[in-house]
C-alpha cells in the first residue's frame, strides 16, 4: 500500500507542477481524480480488513477514513464520467 501511495503522490505532484504552468488538460486531471480516488478506496478497504472488527467501529479513525473515501469516486464528477472524458480525448487525438 505504501508503494502504491508513493506512486500516486508522484503522479499528483507531477500534475500539480503542470497545473502551476497552466498546462494541465482536463483528460489528465480526470485520470488523476479517477485513479487516485480508486486507490484511496482500495487502501482504506484493505486497512479496514487489516484492523479486523475494530476497523468497522466508528470510534476509530480507520472507519472514518473508509467512509470518507467512498464518496470520492462519486462527487466532483463520478469516476465513470472521468473515464468518459479520458476516452473522448483518446478518440479526439
Ligand atoms: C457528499 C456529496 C457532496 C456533493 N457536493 C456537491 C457540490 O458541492 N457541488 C455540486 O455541484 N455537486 C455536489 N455533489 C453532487 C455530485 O457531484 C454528484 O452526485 C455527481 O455528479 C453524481 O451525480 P448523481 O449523484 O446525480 O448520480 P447520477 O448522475 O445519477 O449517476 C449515478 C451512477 O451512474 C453513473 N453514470 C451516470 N452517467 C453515466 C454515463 N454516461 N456513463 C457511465 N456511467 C454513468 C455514475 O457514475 C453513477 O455511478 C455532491 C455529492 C455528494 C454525494
Amino acid at each position: 500500500m505504501k508503494t502504491e501511495i508513493a506512486i500516486a503522490r508522484a503522479f499528483i505532484d507531477q500534475c500539480i507542477e503542470i497545473h502551476n504552468t497552466r498546462r494541465l488538460d482536463s483528460s489528465t486531471a480526470s485520470m488523476t481524480k479517477y485513479w487516485v480516488s480508486e486507490l484511496q478506496n482500495s487502501v482504506a478497504n484493505r486497512c479496514v480488513q487489516l484492523h479486523g472488527g475494530w476497523g468497522y467501529m466508528q470510534e476509530y479513525p480507520i472507519c472514518r477514513a473508509y467512509t470518507d473515501a467512498r464518496p470520492q469516486t462519486i462527487y466532483g464528477g463520478s469516476n465513470e464520467i472521468m473515464k468518459d472524458l479520458i476516452a473522448r480525448k483518446i478518440i479526439a487525438d
